[in-house]
């Protein structure tokens, strides 16, 4: 008799559960070569950062509020689940900046913040002649820069574009997606676009013309740019772990794997352990943070230690209900970037970004309120980890009082803490996860989620199934031979 094939996925955030999803047919379903699965989680909830709760008669996102439509792979994943009929598109438009005191719209045609066309700076009061002039420098007579390997984002937008530019427009759209800084963010990474821009020489604007495809006509032709469930992105990981637990998949909660050993004379290669238990395993797929895949794996590689060094910025939400007779907003746009050290008082801003929930989203409308969350925290800023709740509902409230203007005192609050964050994809983060991979390949264990192929939902998605589909593969494989 042969033995059924056992795969273990460790962690249950959208990329462990998108992997057990693949693992067991997908779309199709099981059959009679899908493996006994089992999925461990260390914390009491599925899905990872994807996380809902109901608040002021609405179900909102305390993790992720949408996704990037224009990459398949959440997309495709909601459909299969049969959440079509849930999909929401995004429903606004355009973001401010809060410069030198003051809201400027953003103008169109930004790729992450990076201008593509000087004239459109035109209209913001809060940026010198000096970084106009450097932007229109860049399409007349751009800055040489060579670039072969990988280097920082601000690294190549310093010198093509300036100081000013860099630290006051770019810097806060793409570190504030990645809660980290410009100087250590790799370029290659988290930014191929600009990097290949860099690389081709010339202008770095010339060169990212057309890389956003946003706009009427964009959205007419590739369709709209984010996406959201009416239920919260969150519900993706739960329908899936409804789904899962259905096809007979084993998933335990508040369980963490502590090690994974090779049992070269057992029935399976690889034992997991968790406190009490230990699972026999013909493949393992590890969508943990990467420092635990590190500690997990580290006596198999050198090399995979060097996974501990993927660290991740804390960050915080803290969403509010105000009365819309009390506060003013923007007259436009989904939200206000702010930039890294804006004075305030005696200090620097807390907020990074600020969403406007209820503009993003239909389904979050309720006459006469406003719904808004405010982001904090960043690689090097871990202030709010030392105010309790209502300190920092408080600081950040007072701060929204300077962005906005007028705020009245919030109908309700949520202070949502994200102690692991946003994982930092430090220059040479490519090379990391490549030769991680390669010290793996002689193994049946594979790395999945956020700390290697991207950041956000649609790449976790996409990364946890890639996982699953080689260990389809090396399973289908070692039942040849
Ligand atoms: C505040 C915030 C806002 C965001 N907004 C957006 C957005 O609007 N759009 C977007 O696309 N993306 C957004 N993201 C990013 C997106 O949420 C993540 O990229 C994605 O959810 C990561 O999924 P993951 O499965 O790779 O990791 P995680 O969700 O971190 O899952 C890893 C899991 O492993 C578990 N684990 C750890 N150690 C062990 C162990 N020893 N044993 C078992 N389990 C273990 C953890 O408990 C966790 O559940 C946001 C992230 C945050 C934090």
């Amino acid at each position: 008799m042969t033995t059924r094939p056992s795969v273990v996925v460790v962690g249950g955030g959208i990329a462990g559960l998108a992997a057990a999803w693949e693992l067991t047919g997908a779309q199709e379903g099981p059959s009679e070569s899908t493996p006994r699965i089992e999925l461990i989680e260390e914390s009491e909830h599925l899905g990872g950062a994807l996380t809902t709760l109901e608040f002021c008669d609405r179900v909102i996102d305390l993790g992720p509020d949408g996704f990037l439509a224009r990459r398949p792979e959440a997309l495709a994943l909601a459909k299969e689940l049969g959440l079509e009929d849930q999909l929401e598109a995004i429903c606004a438009a355009g973001a401010s900046i809060w410069l030198k005191g003051a809201l400027e719209e953003l103008p169109a045609g930004l790729v992450l913040g990076v201008p593509t066309d000087a004239k459109s700076l035109k209209a913001m009061k809060g940026l010198s002649w000096s970084s106009r002039w450097s932007a229109w420098r860049d399409q007349h007579a751009p800055r040489k820069l060579k670039v072969t390997d990988d280097v920082s984002i601000g690294l190549i937008l310093r010198t093509k574009l300036g100081g000013e530019l860099t630290y006051q427009l770019i810097e806060p759209m793409v570190g504030g997606i990645q809660a980290g800084r410009v100087d250590e963010l790799s370029a290659a990474a988290v930014f191929p676009a600009l990097y290949d821009a860099a690389q081709r020489g010339g202008s770095l604007m010339k060169a990212l013309r057309g890389a956003g495809h946003t706009g009427p006509v964009a959205e007419r032709v590739l369709g709209p740019l984010f996406m959201t469930l009416r239920g919260g992105v969150g519900s993706l990981a739960d329908e899936l772990t409804r789904q899962l637990s259905e096809r007979g998949v084993v998933v335990r909660t508040g369980t963490a794997v502590s090690a994974l050993r090779p049992t070269p004379s057992g029935t399976y290669p690889w034992e997991v352990d968790t406190s009490d238990t230990t699972t026999g395993a013909s493949a393992v797929i590890l969508a943990t943070p990467a420092p635990v895949a590190g500690r997990l794996t580290s006596a198999l590689d050198e090399v995979l230690t060097q996974l501990q060094s993927i660290t991740s910025a804390g960050a915080a939400v803290i969403t509010f209900v105000f009365d819309a007779a009390d506060t003013t907003l923007p007259p436009t746009g989904t939200g206000v970037l702010v930039p890294l050290a804006t004075e305030w008082h005696d200090d620097v801003m807390m907020i990074t970004a600020i969403t406007f929930l209820d503009r993003k989203w239909a389904h979050l409308r309720r006459d006469g309120q406003i719904l808004l969350r405010a982001h904090v925290g960043r690689i090097d800023d871990r202030r709010c980890e030392v105010l309790s709740d209502d300190a920092l509902a408080q600081r950040v409230r007072d701060e929204l009082t300077t962005i906005l203007g007028r705020v009245g005192a919030p109908i309700d609050v949520c202070v949502q803490r994200w102690p692991q964050g946003l994982p930092q994809y430090y220059v040479g983060h490519l090379d990391l996860v490549a030769r991680a991979r390669h010290a793996l390949s002689p193994f049946s264990i594979r790395l999945a989620g956020s700390a290697y192929d991207g950041v956000g939902v649609p790449a976790s998605v996409g990364s946890g199934r890639r996982a699953a589909r080689e260990v389809l593969t090396l399973l289908a494989n070692s039942d040849q031979s």
